[in-house]
Order: structure tokens, then sequence, then C-alpha cells
């Protein structure tokens, strides 16, 4: 009997087996090829020039000066006048919101549904504290050892200013697109684009104007970034977390702490608190998530490759492996990260309330009704409230089409000018102004075309930002041919 039981199980190994060869044997990759293109010649250094040009306009975001900034922002906009008059003479400009400027170069074609390219010119600041750390001041815009440095050189004037120079270029030679395209360059992404990218989105839609597809940050060309992975990728993100804050709020009497209750607000408050941490928001790998390491699973090593192929078998280890880095795991699902706490004024007085902030970037499966719910049920307490800071939170976007004409604009232009490369279809897990744009357009796409090593990750908003000489000469040669596939 107990041999029988035996060469049953080993004949089931063996199928199992034999299953996940022929199944990692079929998981082959998509072709990676470069696409042959003449590509246009480029002046780098013009571009470095001007890049430094434009870090050196100090257009910094924060909530409570803006006005005292507007100078700097009106500079801004002067400089893209002067600096590119081909462009500025193709195109036409309406201005929305304080300071966002929209062009429209008009296409041959008017039969055909424009497109957008979009970026922001405004930065966030630079922390007093890392100053000293700066290998090059921060808003000197110089150029040294083949970079470009300053705040924004990343993110994301040198979008802007490649945009620009594409069309400035393609201008020059004569150039009309066939489709007509809109750009959108907002001044105040890095603290919502409430007024700047929203302003643009509500000027589409009253002028009835619906986009084929649109182009934003939100990714970059990854290189040395995901471990087990020779080739670059182009994460073309096809849709972006949620946004919310929820306050959650402990109440109580009061008084003077010599003679307190067994439980203050704030002890309450703390063990809502450990209620909700105890346990993460239900996930798992699917939708963009999926079909990002989908794209990129056949390239990796054998032992990750079987276990990619075989997802039907190993999907609750693959997804354990994955939630174990905070990287990954925000791709699986809701994150939530509590961020404040706010107490009594005074060390020997109660609090009548203590409130813990905690932010939400929610998942295109969930919801912002569904990160409610899931608060309150892991808090279990009906005298805690819960309520939405600021009183507003953004959905997740639409999760847009990964075999449009869009994504295999950018796809076919990613091989042209990038060569060899890996393009996947990914989740931009932050917040950008697409959350405004993607209202006004059938697909919403998110990515910069500058690669990107895992050491530049901390460069974004941190210290030392800077971009590649080389980088800004292949950025501007891959609007330029992206106008032309697109357009
Ligand atoms: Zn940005």
């Amino acid at each position: 009997m107990i041999k029988k039981i035996l060469k049953l199980i080993g004949a089931a190994l063996l199928i199992l087996i034999a299953v996940q060869a022929v199944n990692t044997m079929r998981y082959t990759a998509q072709d990676t090829s470069a696409v042959q293109a003449e590509l246009p010649i480029v002046d780098e250094a013009l571009f470095a020039a001007h890049l430094g040009e434009a870090i050196r306009i100090q257009t910094i975001s924060t909530s409570v000066d803006m006005g005292a900034r507007g100078p700097e922002f009106q500079q801004f906009l002067d400089w893209l006048v002067v600096t590119y008059p081909a462009a500025n003479a193709a195109m036409t400009r309406v201005m929305v919101g304080e300071l966002t400027p929209v062009y429209r170069w008009d296409g041959a074609d008017t039969n055909l549904q424009p497109i957008l390219l979009t970026a922001h010119y405004d930065v966030v600041p630079v922390a007093e504290s890392g100053l000293a750390d700066w290998q090059q001041d921060p808003f000197s815009g110089a150029i040294a050892s083949g970079f470009i440095w300053g705040r924004g050189a990343l993110d994301d004037k040198s979008a802007v200013v490649a945009i620009m120079e594409a069309v400035e270029a393609l201008a020059t030679s004569g150039f009309t697109p066939n489709r007509t395209i809109y750009f959108s360059f907002g001044h105040d992404e890095e603290i919502g684009g409430a007024d700047g990218a929203a302003s643009a989105a509500t000027y589409f839609k009253e002028q009835g104007i619906q986009m084929a597809w649109s182009l934003d940050e939100g990714s970059m060309i990854l290189k040395d970034v995901i471990a087990g992975l020779e080739l670059p990728v182009a994460s073309i993100n096809v849709a972006e977390k949620g946004y919310v804050s929820l306050d959650i709020t402990a109440r109580a009497e009061g008084g003077h702490s010599s003679l307190p209750p067994r439980d203050t607000a704030v002890s309450t408050l703390a063990t809502a608190l450990t209620k909700l941490q105890s346990g993460p928001v239900p996930g798992g790998l699917t939708g963009a998530s999926k079909e990002f390491f989908d794209g990129l699973g056949p390239h990796f090593t054998l032992a990750q490759k079987v276990l990619f192929a075989n997802q039907w078998f190993y999907r609750p280890l693959l997804e354990i492996v994955l939630s174990g880095s905070p990287a990954t795991d925000a791709m699986l699902r809701t994150t939530k990260a509590p961020t404040m706490l706010v107490g009594s004024a005074k060390d020997n007085v109660l609090p009548q309330k203590a409130t813990a902030t905690v932010n939400f970037r929610i998942h295109p499966r969930d919801s912002i009704d569904g990160v409610v719910a899931h608060t309150r049920e892991m808090i279990d307490n009906s005298e805690i409230e819960i309520t939405l800071r600021g009183g507003f939170g953004n959905e997740p976007s639409a999760v847009s089409d990964k075999d449009g004409i869009g994504f295999q604009a950018l796809s076919k232009t990613f091989r042209q000018v990038f060569g060899d490369l890996i393009v996947v279809p990914g989740l931009t897990v932050a917040a950008t102004d697409s959350v405004h744009y993607a209202k006004i357009s059938d697909n919403s796409y998110r990515i910069n075309p500058f690669v990107f090593t895992g050491e530049d990750i901390k460069r974004l908003h941190g210290r030392n930002e800077r971009i590649s000489v080389q980088a800004m000469g292949q950025a501007v040669q891959f609007y330029q041919m992206l106008i032309r596939n697109g357009g």
C-alpha cells in the first residue's frame, strides 16, 4: 500500500516537473532588438547649455510662497519664447491656470484625434541641510564631468527642454505633423497640479478636445535597477495609483495628567494604529503589475524564469517574495504609511483628542471608499473617527491600453533610439500630473526617455540631481522620432 502511494507521489512529481519544464521552455521573450532608423543628428552641447539656463531660473514650487515666486515662473515662460523661436512660430500658445502654457501644433489631417505631450517646469526646493553635499550648486546648471547639474535636471525641466528642442528642430526643417499635437508644461506638479494640469484638463474638456493618447513623466528607462536583468527596461506605465490621506482621531475627556484614566486619547489612538498596521491591504500580482513581470519574466535567470513561467503553481510564493521589498510591494497593493501624529500640546495635559494621519497610495483595483472600509475594519472601534484629510483624495487612474497606437509608437521609438531593450507596461506608484491629464485622454502613458540607474533614484528630489549630456541628446532624438512616429 505504502509503496503504491509513494509511486503515485513520484509520478505526480514527475508530471509536475515536466509541466514546469515545458512551460519554462515555452516562456519566450518578446522581440527586444533595436528597430533600425536614421536618427537625427543633434547638438548635445547646445541642449546642455539650454538646460543649464533653464535650471538657473529658480521655479521652485512650495505651497506657501507661490505668489512671491511668480516672477521666476514668468521669466521661465519668457525664456521658452526667446530660446525656441521656430517652435513658437509653428505653434499657438494659450495660458491656462496661472502659469501653465498649452501649445498647439496643427496637424495636416484634422480628422485625426490629437495627442498630448506633457512635462512640468516647477521643481522641489533644495534642503538647506544637504547643501554641502552637492558637488555643484543646485541652481548653477553647471556642466561638469559630462553632466548637467541641478534641480530639475531629472525632474522634469530636462523633459520640457528636450521636447522644445525636438519641436524647434522639426519646425526649422519645415516638418508638419499629420496629427495635431498639444504640449502642456505644468507649473505646480510638485504641489499636486491643482492649478496647472487641472486647468489644462478643464481647458481641453471645454474645447471638446479628447486626446487619442498622452505622454507624461512617471517612469524612466531602467538600467541595472532590476536584479537579474541584463537589458535596460522601458516601463511604459499604463496606470497610476490614487492618493488619499486619512485622519484617524481618538477623543477623550482631557484633564490633568496626575489623575489619568487607564486610557488616554493617545493610547486609544496607538491601539487603533497598531491594529491598522497589523496587516497589509490585500493585493496580488494582477493587472498592470502582472503584465510588467510577465514582460520581464523570460529575461530573468533560469531559476527566476521557472517561477514566472509557472505562476499557476508559484504565484503565492512569488507574491511573498515581491511583497518583501517596498519597491515591488507597492506594485502589488494599496500601501499605507502613517506619517503624522498630533496629541496634547503639553506634557502634563491629557489630550481631548489625538490624531494620526495615514497616507495611502491606492492600487487601480481599489478605491477611496475601499481604503476607508479597510481602515474601519482593521481598527474595529466605532469610537475612532476616520476622515479624509483635506476632504479630498484622488482615485487611481484607469488602466490604458498596452496594445494601443500610442503604446506602439512609444515602443517603436524606444527601440529606434535606445537599441536593444525590453518594453513593458507598468504602474506608476507615485502621483504625477497624469491624474489630471488622464481625464481628457483615451490612453495615458507615463515615462521619460532618460536612462536611469539604481544610483540615480536617490537624486530625484534629493542631492546632486543631474543628467548626462549624452542622455539629453538621446532624449531630443526620442521626442523628434516620437513626433514623427506618433504625429
Ligand atoms: Zn516630476
